[in-house]
């Protein structure tokens, strides 16, 4: 690691080779900062270098393996202004629900704030958490209830620890791990800023190097799983947000030092609605769209929420599900092209 020679404001940001870091990643360059990124071996740095020549003087990168370890970013602190912790597990398969997934979260968590508290440089932290930890699930689908930043998942370690359906240890492990932020900065008082940002399902164009289209991160998967299926599938969850606005919320909640819990919705999402939008933006793959739903690619009727804080003071001015879907068509189709002309993206 050798700091780049610059007096532009250097950020920290975590899990740069993923789908929200890289979105962030590039958000913080185009703004003018330098980005000091973790990436888990030497060949996901090559490969963001490889696709972002252009950004090799801003960029330097550090290599963290496991969140989990002690003191995973005691090193990749020294200096920094700030901090965006984007890195966390999200996989539907691993071995071993709390090594895999559970302590990477709360630990990763844990250890960047403390790492942070130590380095007097740092001003401000911003935390990618999810939806996941926001859920009331007494009050369901319930049409009546407005979902706003003060709802919290009620997990309870114990259980979470012995439970291991994949979904149920990814909600847990986001929750877990957010409750540990603002309980840290409840007792440590430390003299940086935190904000964490709330998203349901980011979607929109997959910006990190992707090797293959089979390879996707989770949440591009959504919209890619609806070309060439026999039905259009499932809406996994109904609300979405555009993964530029995400990156925007990020850098903002630096720039701003703001220190706030922001839930940050976008609009509705549907998995029909976003075949109707590929279909009529991208005509010449709407052969490749299936029109038979299956059950729930409508979702129903639920909950409302607000996400004006986030637009207040942050400035954000929400992407629709058309834009974000017709970005993320365009970069996917192309992609697709690229890929089958033996090219990388
Ligand atoms: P992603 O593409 O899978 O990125 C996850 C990043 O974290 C990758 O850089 C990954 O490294 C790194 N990482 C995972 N486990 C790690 C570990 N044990 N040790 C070190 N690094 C580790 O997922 P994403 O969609 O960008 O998610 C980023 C953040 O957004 C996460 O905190 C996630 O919970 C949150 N979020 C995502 C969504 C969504 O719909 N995408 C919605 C709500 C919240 P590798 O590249 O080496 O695997």
């Amino acid at each position: 690691m050798s700091p780049a020679p610059s007096t532009s404001k250097l950020v920290l940001i975590t899990g740069v080779s993923g789908f929200v870091g890289s979105a962030t990643t590039l958000e913080f360059l185009q703004k003018g900062w330098r980005v000091r990124g973790t990436v888990r071996s030497q060949a996901k740095a090559d490969a963001w270098l490889k696709k972002y020549p252009e950004h090799a003087n801003n960029i330097e990168f550090v290599i963290v393996k496991e969140l989990a370890e002690d003191g995973a970013f005691d090193e990749a602190i020294k200096g920094v202004d700030a901090v965006a912790h984007t890195a966390s597990p999200f996989f539907t398969t691993f071995k071993d629900n709390v090594k895999d997934m559970l302590e990477p979260a709360l630990k990763g968590t844990t250890s960047i704030l403390k790492a942070a508290k130590s380095e007097p440089s740092v001003k401000s932290v911003v935390i990618t958490s999810s939806l996941a930890a926001a859920q009331d699930i007494s009050k369901g689908d319930d049409v009546g209830f407005t979902r706003t930043s003060e709802v919290w998942s009620p997990f309870v370690w114990e259980e979470a620890c012995l439970f291991k359906v994949p979904i149920f240890t990814y909600l847990a492990s986001k929750t877990f791990a957010e409750k540990a932020a603002w309980k840290f900065v409840e007792e440590e008082k430390p003299h940086f800023t935190m904000s964490t940002i709330v998203p349901p399902i980011i979607l929109g164009p997959a910006l990190q190097p992707v090797q293959s289209l089979s390879d996707l991160n989770l949440s591009a998967a959504a919209i890619w799983s609806i070309v060439d299926a026999e039905e259009i599938p499932m809406t996994a969850v109904p609300v979405f947000i555009n993964v530029i606005d995400v990156a925007k919320a990020h850098y903002e909640a630096i720039a701003r030092a703001t220190s706030n819990r922001y839930l940050f919705i976008g609009g509705e999402n549907s998995n029909s609605e976003i075949a109707r939008i590929l279909k009529e933006e991208f005509p010449e793959q709407a052969h490749r769209i299936p029109t038979k739903e299956a059950v729930g690619a409508t979702p129903n009727p639920h909950w409302s929420w607000d996400s004006s804080p986030a637009e207040r003071e942050l400035g954000i001015q929400y992407t629709s599900l058309r834009d974000t879907v017709k970005a993320a068509g365009q970069q996917l189709f192309s992609a697709e092209k690229a890929l089958r002309l033996g090219g990388q993206v």
